[in-house]
């Protein structure tokens, strides 16, 4: 093979015991889905949306709208695209719905939030997903970003299935879904694990800034807790949960967080050939026994050594 091409996943959707771990790619506009394809990943676990609406004035037509949702979804015929809602505000500004000046942008009107102050947008964008979804042969989920209360899950599930949405879910990336991961999971058929604001908002930490990169490690022992709260809680309630910020992209922590519950993986298209790699030769055991020696840790460092030579003996 060719040095500047990364080999393709090989991978049949699950570990080497027969548990169901999907391996799906992180998608931020149509080119990426053919790519991610090529690449051997079964889905798209997380569409970020956002590349429709940046970049302009005023937002998408519902016919636009349609157009890119549906060049995506024909990339994975019988496979499983989770499109996120428009994830606008604190490091994704948009000119015409989060114009407003605000003192901690990442506490402010974003995700969700926002689009809750133009509810037209909202369903605009819903019912664009919906007939996107008729016109292929795709499982669609449709999931929200930045929920904090159960209430706002149950609001988003009500809204997408008005517009004739199957499968509805909302992002783990605030703490206080993820210590209420029971309530939450009861309201929606799924939930998706961001750990890039979820370990943000855990240790109080600008992800864009550089002098905090040590505060911003998913492999920090309050992230892992709130992985392992979320994928406890998706155990009882018999519901899928996955991850889809970068941590899934790190092949040990991915590891882990199959051992934490976490149902699928979703991470940057050329980082699932080693993910790929270290599932197909992976059991469910060992991935419980790496998570709780990185969840015993105490630190990055040494959750991460623990892990590395746990998994080496092993695998
Ligand atoms: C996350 O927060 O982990 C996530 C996947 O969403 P984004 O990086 O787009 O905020
Ligand atoms: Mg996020």
């Amino acid at each position: 093979p060719r040095r500047d091409r990364p080999a393709t996943v090989d991978y049949r959707g699950h570990l080497a015991d027969g548990t169901a771990v999907a391996l799906l790619a992180n998608v931020g506009e149509p080119a990426d889905a053919g790519r991610a394809r090529s690449l051997g990943a079964a889905g798209v676990g997380l569409l970020r949306t956002e590349f429709l609406f940046g970049d302009r004035l005023t937002p998408p037509t519902l016919d636009e709208q349609v157009a890119a949702y549906a060049e995506v979804f024909a990339a994975f015929p019988g496979g499983r695209v989770v499109v996120r809602t428009l994830d606008a505000g604190s490091d994704k500004p948009l000119p015409y719905l989060t114009a407003g000046v605000e003192t901690n942008p990442a506490l402010g009107v974003r995700g969700l939030r926002a689009m809750r102050t133009d509810p037209e947008l909202l369903d605009t964008q819903l019912s664009a997903v919906a007939e996107a979804a008729r016109r292929s042969h795709t499982e669609v989920w449709t999931m929200a970003p930045m929920i904090a209360t159960p209430a706002e899950a149950a609001e988003f599930v009500a809204r997408a299935r008005a517009h004739g949405l199957a499968r509805v879910g909302a992002m783990v990336e605030v703490p206080s879904a993820a210590l209420l991961a029971d309530d939450l999971l009861a309201v929606v058929d799924f939930v998706s694990v961001g750990t890039n604001d979820l370990t943000q908002y855990t240790y109080a930490a600008d992800r864009l800034v550089g002098a905090l990169a040590a505060l911003n490690d998913p492999w920090l022992p309050a992230v892992l807790r709130l992985i392992q709260m979320t994928g406890d809680a998706g155990r009882r309630l018999g519901k899928p949960v996955g991850v889809c910020g970068e941590a899934a992209a790190d092949p040990l922590l991915a590891l882990v967080l199959v051992g934490l519950g976490v149902t699928s993986l979703s991470a940057t298209a050329r980082m699932l050939p080693a993910v790929a790699a270290v599932l197909g030769s992976a059991d469910q055991a060992l991935c419980a026994r790496l998570a709780d020696i990185a969840l015993r840790a105490g630190d990055p460092a040494a959750a991460r050594r623990g892990v590395r030579e746990a998994a080496a003996e092993a695998i």
